[in-house]
């Protein structure tokens, strides 16, 4: 029995005796409970911080990066620790579990629970302390890596447990799971680089963690006295136990951290047994972390190997030579890497012949001299193993050295995406994550990872293998379909036999994403019975009453319940139907269902900085306004679990109405979530239930009224210049009184008679409507460029001979769907000939040439819809194609000494931006740099809605807008898309011009 002294029954008594709780509730039973009335009321009145109760918030809280899904009562955001504080109180008074939550990327299931979440990620996201001498640190929990990273790297330090979901992972969150880096052979897990943490105990006290006299003696005035004496006495009863039964390992994050309790193991610090406690026994308010220097240079040998079995082999005999990592790429990810045109380069720099694995082995010595001693010594160990490449007719073997850091950042960034490619599979079967975190002895590596193909191919099945060679855990993922009861029967199989193989190799079974439901039911097998019962005994003296995250760790449900899955035995989609074409994908709505089931939950899309994916989460940071969160609630809404009608609902037009169909996440989400199609399936289904709003209605119909317009523009301009107008828009329209609208021309576009240039160099160009009424230069500048280059400009007329051509954007922006296929139909009717004829088809404006490629297709299926698709391309990207092939003779001057660049969304999705950056290069002496940004926050209609014009400007104000104020008064401001350069104008005063205006202005003789 743990020894209790008089305080702490005191205060127990006091804690049990709070309103809420029922002395007669078990933990198993706990506080699952669905409907607590006072809960949300108190929380809301309380609170400054946001409150949600309803379905669709909780639903989005209800995945993790696991298999599992559990509804939470409700969900938090706390602004500050204390109204934290306030709501762990109201919790618990009311008999309510809780949930600590950070970015929810686990893959154990130990983020998602029947309990109050609190999610720390949104506000709780401050460095409170930098200490630069002491190297230490002390930070709000839900602080992201990266973002610390960011802060810390002026001042020459991080924190190095470089984890690969860095970008949106929380530090709470890694001191939850104990988190492990690709570099922990150097630097450790978390817990090695762990010094304090204040908490708030189950009873709602709140103390300090930290390093501990073993005499206790420095405890004296603090509440944490009886439970570390408790503590004490049982890592000292079972310290037999411990030693024989914890693997002796560096990766093993399963169970409590009795380890640490042990005498001459380390310094004592109470704080190392709320590591990998999965959030269940304290919250965490403020954590002090131990600082690194930042790593010098570098250097990398790709060791190749024949077989996987000799590289496994090969790894204990590697870290000998005290490398920081040693990482293992296999021969499907090799090809699978190769397979895409953007990490081919890399393989083929640093692939040689046809290897069957490589492992990526990396130095950081003081400096290169040393680290190419290492090389040397890495060769010879190579060599020594019969693994040189100058064998006679080898096609494998030897190791080459890296050097230089971009390339070193493009392997690691290669093996990070292997995984990615592996996971966005479109079939049901996916490979899933439950046996993929063993860790054995190194010197078991390779008979273990051999076995463990055995059980895979015994049960059907087989698993790519990646990750951390150096410190004994590698990656792997069985193919299953979860919705097959046959397929989580060979789970079970699969699970209870890799398990029997790591014990057997005195391995790990929990050696990096830590337990939650996949593992903990498995302790008793990895650790035995004794064990388990300590692990329990921590948790009841920590929180006897299940108060905090009940089932993970020690009494966890079975971990193939079925009813705790995220395909549950009644999942299932009602039919739908859709009007894109989505048959890449299984399941209903003509595969709509699959292609939002391809969410898997990484959490890749809560990224804060680089790359564009997901500017309304950047600036709200809101799991409702962020892919994960979009694709989530459209998942439970087309499985009916959020009521009938609910994609119809207000609810998923609030879920989505942030989301700018920029596309980024269709090219930067791992498995290729596509969010801004399914928006438009999306708003096509509230379309046909609400009809049209009169916003929707004047944006979708612009093409239709457009000509109307050109002919009258004074009164079409008239609410631009008339206040009573703007307000009247606003009020009855929804359009920002804000915002002028693009401005009718009484100039617009009109196409010439005849064709012009020289016949033998054909070009189909496309006036788009945008450029056409609003900015009709920027097609006379193009077509002066395209005459300058000597071709002859093609401009495709409508069959039907009524109004002018159009890809159908605006339309499908509201859900018109049919309306956008007829006028597609149109373009490709028109376009057909010359198409047929292999005529590059051009234009200027990025989200109509680029729908082209991406929405055409699926709106009008079939050859011409793929043969418009393949021969639809930017400006630029034909120019750029031109000048490489050597064709392209533009006499083009001096315009200008710099341009600062923006570029569209669809561009960046689209991989345009080098096509861009390339055409701007040619005008002489130009020096062009590319602004790092996001969405400008345009995005076609959204900048305009009165109820999204503050989103709009403040994702312009995340870099577009900083950059372009600094710019010099004589920079030229560049950006192709007609939106971006209305928000430029709004946001800067600035005048932005397309690349076509530029190299025009460059052309000799204008
Ligand atoms: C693609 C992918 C790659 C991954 N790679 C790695 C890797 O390289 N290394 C690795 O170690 N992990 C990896 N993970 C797992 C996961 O990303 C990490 O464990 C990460 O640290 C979790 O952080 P989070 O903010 O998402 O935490 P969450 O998932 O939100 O929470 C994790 C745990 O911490 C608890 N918690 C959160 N905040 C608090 C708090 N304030 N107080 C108390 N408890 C709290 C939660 O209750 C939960 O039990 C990967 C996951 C994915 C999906
Ligand atoms: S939308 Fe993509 S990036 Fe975001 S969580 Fe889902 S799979 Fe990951
Ligand atoms: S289209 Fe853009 S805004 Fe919409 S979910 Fe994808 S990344 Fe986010």
């Amino acid at each position: 029995m743990l020894l209790r002294v008089a305080v702490a029954n005191e205060e127990l008594a006091l804690y049990l005796s709070s309103p809420g709780f029922n002395p007669n509730k078990r933990q198993d039973e706990s506080m699952a409970q669905t409907v607590v009335p006072g809960l949300e009321r108190r929380l809301k009145a309380h609170l400054l911080g946001e409150v949600e109760f309803d379905a669709f918030t909780r639903g989005r809280y209800a995945t993790d990066a696991s298999h599992y899904q559990i509804m939470p009562i409700g969900v938090v955001a706390p602004r500050s620790v204390k109204e934290a504080e306030h709501a762990l109180g109201i919790a618990r008074e009311e008999g309510v579990s809780v949930l600590a939550r950070g970015a929810g990327t686990s893959q154990a299931g130990q983020a998602v629970n029947s309990s109050l979440v609190i999610d720390c990620s949104k506000y709780l996201d401050h460095l409170l302390e930098l200490d630069v001498p002491a190297r230490r640190c002390v930070v709000e929990p839900g602080i992201v890596l990266d973002e610390l990273n960011r802060r810390l790297k002026s001042h020459g330090l991080w924190f190095p447990v470089d984890i690969s979901t860095a970008s949106r992972a929380t530090i709470g969150g890694m001191v939850g799971n104990n988190s492990c880096g690709a570099r922990s052979l150097r630097y450790g897990n978390t817990r090695e680089n762990l010094l304090s943490i204040d908490a708030v105990l189950a009873d709602g006290t709140a103390a300090h963690f930290g390093p501990i006299a073993r005499d206790l003696s420095d405890l004296a005035l603090s509440p944490l006295l009886p439970v570390a004496y408790d503590l004490l006495q049982l890592a000292a009863r079972e310290a037999d136990e411990i030693e024989t039964r914890f693997p002796k390992l560096q990766r093993r994050v399963g169970g409590y951290n009795l380890d640490s309790l042990l005498p001459g193991r380390n310094e004592l610090n109470l704080a190392h047994i709320l590591v990998g406690s999965e959030g269940t026994l304290a919250f965490s308010t403020r954590i002090e972390l131990k600082l690194s220097p930042l790593l010098g240079a570098r250097a990398v040998g790709a060791c190749h190997f024949g077989s996987f079995f000799q590289a496994m082999e090969a790894a204990q005999h590697i870290v000998k030579l005290a490398p920081i990592a040693v990482e293992l790429i296999d021969r499907t990810m090799l090809g699978l890497a190769r397979d895409i045109a953007m990490f081919r380069p890399t393989i083929e720099a640093v692939v040689r012949g046809d290897p069957e694995a490589i492992l990526f082995v990396e130095f950081a010595e003081e400096d290169q001299y040393h680290n190419l001693r290492r090389l040397m010594e890495l060769k010879d160990v190579i060599a020594g193993l019969g693994l040189a490449w100058d064998k006679p007719g080898a096609k494998w073997g030897g190791v080459i050295e890296i050097f230089d850091p971009k390339l070193q950042a493009a392997i690691s960034e290669t093996r990070t995406a292997g995984l990615n490619i592996m996971m966005s599979m479109k079939e049901q079967g996916k490979p899933i994550s439950f046996v993929e975190d063993c860790a054995v002895p190194l010197e078991h590596l390779a008979e273990y990872t051999a076995k463990l193909t055995d059980i895979f191919a015994k049960h059907g099945t087989r698993g790519t293998w990646y990750a951390h060679a150096s410190v004994g855990c590698l990656h792997v993922r069985p193919v299953l379909n979860l919705r097959l009861e046959r397929d989580v029967e060979a789970m079970r199989a699969i699970a209870e036999e890799a398990f029997d193989l790591v014990l057997a190799y005195k391995g790990s079974h929990s050696g990096e994403h830590g337990d939650g439901i996949v593992r903990s039911e498995f302790h008793e097998k990895m650790f035995g019975a004794r064990l388990v019962a300590a692990f329990a005994e921590v948790k009841d003296r920590f929180d006897p009453m299940g108060f905090y995250n009940p089932g993970k760790i020690v009494r966890a449900p079975k971990f193939d319940d079925r009813t705790l899955f995220r395909y549950a035995p009644d999942y299932r989609a009602e039919e739908i139907r859709t009007h894109l074409d989505w048959s890449a994908y299984p399941g209903a709505g003509g595969g709509f269902q699959g292609a939002i089931e391809m969410c898997n939950n990484n959490g890749a899309c809560r990224v804060l900085a680089g790359g564009v994916m997901c500017p309304s989460y950047r600036v709200t940071r809101d799991e409702r306004d962020v892919t994960r969160g979009r694709a989530n609630t459209l998942r439970l809404a087309i499985t009916g679990q959020l009521g009938g009608d609910a994609v119809a609902s207000d609810e998923m037009a609030e879920t989505l109405k942030l989301c700018v169909s920029c596309k980024a996440c269709r090219r930067e989400c791992p498995t290729g979530v596509d969010m801004a199609r399914m928006k438009i399936e999306a708003q096509a289904a509230r379309l046909a239930k609400r009809g049209l709003s009169l916003r929707d209605r004047l944006i979708g119909y612009l093409p239709r009224y457009a000509p109307l317009a050109a002919k009258w523009p004074k009164l079409a301009n008239l609410r631009n210049d008339t206040p009573r107008l703007r307000q009247w828009s606003e009020r009855y329209a929804g359009l920002s009184a804000r915002r002028d609208l693009p401005r009718w021309r009484a100039d617009a576009w009109r196409e010439p008679a005849g064709d012009s240039g020289a016949p033998s160099r054909a070009v189909v160009f496309f006036a788009d409507t945008f450029n056409r009424y609003f900015e009709p230069e920027n097609i006379e500048a193009a077509l002066a460029v395209l005459a300058a280059g000597g071709y002859e400009v093609q401009l495709p007329k409508p069959a039907d001979g009524e109004r002018p051509l159009c890809c159908g954007r605006t339309f499908l922006a509201v859900g018109l769907i049919e309306e956008a296929r007829r006028e597609a139909q149109r373009c490709v009717t028109a376009l057909t000939p010359f198409l047929g004829r292999g005529i590059p088809f051009i234009g200027l404006e990025p989200s109509c040439m680029l729908g082209f490629r991406d929405e055409i297709p699926a709106l009008v299926k079939g050859e011409d819809g793929r043969r418009l698709a393949a021969h639809a391309l930017l400006f630029e990207e034909f120019l750029a194609r031109e000048a490489k092939a050597g064709v392209l003779k533009l006499p083009l001057k001096p315009v200008a000494k710099r341009a600062l660049l923006h570029g569209h969304c669809h561009q960046k999705s689209f991989a345009a931006m080098g096509a861009v950056e390339s055409v701007l290069k040619l005008v002489p002496d130009l020096a062009v740099a590319t602004v790092d940004s996001s969405c400008c926050g345009m995005a076609g209609g959204f900048g305009y809605g009165a109820d999204t014009i503050d989103v709009s400007l403040k994702m312009a104000e995340l870099s577009l807008l900083p950059a372009v104020r600094q710019a010099e008064a004589d920079t030229l401001i560049c950006a192709d898309g007609v939106s971006c350069r209305h928000q430029i104008k709004d946001g800067s005063g600035r005048e932005a011009l397309h690349v076509a205006r530029v190299l025009a202005m460059g052309l000799e003789g204008r």
